[in-house]
């Protein structure tokens, strides 16, 4: 029988099983148990911050940022095209606008360069997303922050253990924002936090999430909160997966090595681009992706990998050609080409950290396999070289 090779799969081979036995005897099943502290605890240490406020997604840790920082109704927030709509949906929701900037061809993540000409007077903060496991420019995104004193707000939910010049990815928001889906780095199921080392952001976040409950008077409010709680159960399974955190890790950046080793002959030729790689900073590559370039498109690639078994993704839709956003009065018609070229040329391969290296060869041959049957194509066509 041919073998399925699923695009990602959670890899839960530590004490999930026990600490969730745990967390259900001791009857603490909703979102008090001593699993939701320790693990914002040794989450917020791991990466090196003050204090963690989990909560239910990365999509609601964003928001809860956002609606901590208070900023004025109607301010813009600027943050890449190219990424997951969860990124503008926190900026709208507070009542803010999103201003989308093209990426970097080189690095698929925002491009310094065209931040600067979308700052106005009404710009509060910049949203910076690491994507797929390699950090952004961070010094120069730090620098044109504090220029216009602007709010840094990161979202490192695809390079939880990245490193930026040897700094972990999360240390550079005023709030840093994660998820923990079952395809990241580390998973809960669903769940997200948010890391800060302001303690009264901390406290207020953690108010937010709790429908703005006081410990002073029981349902009296001050504030709207939200119920975006996460449970004792899903810390604990967050728990175990910390654990064995460094391993996963190996895992990863050994899947990456070995991607980018087998596929170097197809970027030598000028056929795809591979993932940004620099010996600066730490990729762990959350998910391995690869870049068209012999003007076929991702859809026709991927279909063929899958009638071999082997499941991809395309890369992001950009967000600045979102149909859903059309209606609002601040969208604009706007050209970002990278970000346009990413959302049709790009795709990743399975990253998952159940995958072997006899599955990696297999999926990086049948790709090249696929490719070569595609150069016939790509003389016709050579344009988009
Ligand atoms: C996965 C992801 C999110 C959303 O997280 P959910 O837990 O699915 O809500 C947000 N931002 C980025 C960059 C992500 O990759």
């Amino acid at each position: 029988m041919k073998s399925f090779i699923p695009v990602s799969e959670p890899w839960l081979t530590g004490k999930e099983l026990e600490y969730v036995q745990d967390a259900i005897k001791s009857t603490f099943i909703s979102s008090e148990g001593k699993y939701i502290e320790e693990f914002e605890t040794k989450f917020a240490s791991y990466v090196g911050r003050k204090f963690g406020v989990a909560c239910t997604s990365g999509t609601t840790a964003l928001i809860l940022a956002f609606r901590a920082l208070e900023l004025e109704k109607g301010s813009e927030v600027i943050l890449p095209s190219f990424t997951i709509i969860s990124c503008a949906l926190a900026v709208i929701y507070n009542d803010l606008i999103p201003v989308f900037v093209d990426s970097d061809m080189k690095t698929w993540n925002m491009n310094p360069d065209e931040i600067e000409r979308k700052i106005t007077s009404k710009t509060k903060a910049i949203l910076m997303v690491h994507t797929y496991g390699f950090p952004c420019d961070v010094d120069r995104i730090v620098k044109i922050a504090q220029k216009y004193n602007l709010y840094v707000i990161e979202d490192f939910a695809e390079a939880i253990g990245s490193e930026y010049k040897g700094v972990k990815c999360g240390n550079f928001g005023i709030i840093s924002c994660t998820s923990f889906y079952a395809n990241k780095l580390i998973t809960t199921g669903e769940g997200g936090m948010c890391l800060t080392d302001d303690k009264k952001l901390a406290e207020k976040m953690k108010r937010l999430r709790n429908l703005a409950f006081i410990p002073e008077k029981r349902f009296l409010h001050y504030e709207l909160g939200f119920n975006f709680r996460m449970t004792n159960i899903q810390a604990a399974i967050g728990l175990a997966q910390l654990e064995n955190i460094e391993e996963r890790i190996k895992k990863k950046i050994f899947m990456g090595k070995l991607y980018s080793e087998l596929l170097k002959p197809l970027e030598e030729k000028g056929v795809i681009s591979l993932p940004p790689q620099d010996p600066q900073h730490k990729n762990t590559f959350w998910m391995y992706g690869v870049l068209l370039k012999n003007g076929t498109t991702a859809d026709e690639i991927m279909k063929k990998l899958y009638e071999k078994g082997i499941q991809t993704r395309p890369f992001f839709y950009p967000l600045h050609l979102q149909p859903a956003f059309e209606k609002f009065p601040w969208f604009k018609k706007d050209n970002l080409p990278v970000s346009e070229y990413l959302g049709k040329y790009g795709f990743y391969l399975p990253s998952g950290l159940t995958l072997d290296e006899e599955k990696i060869r297999f999926v990086a041959q049948s790709l090249i396999d696929i490719l070569k049957k595609n150069q016939v194509n790509y003389l016709k066509n050579p344009t988009l070289r």
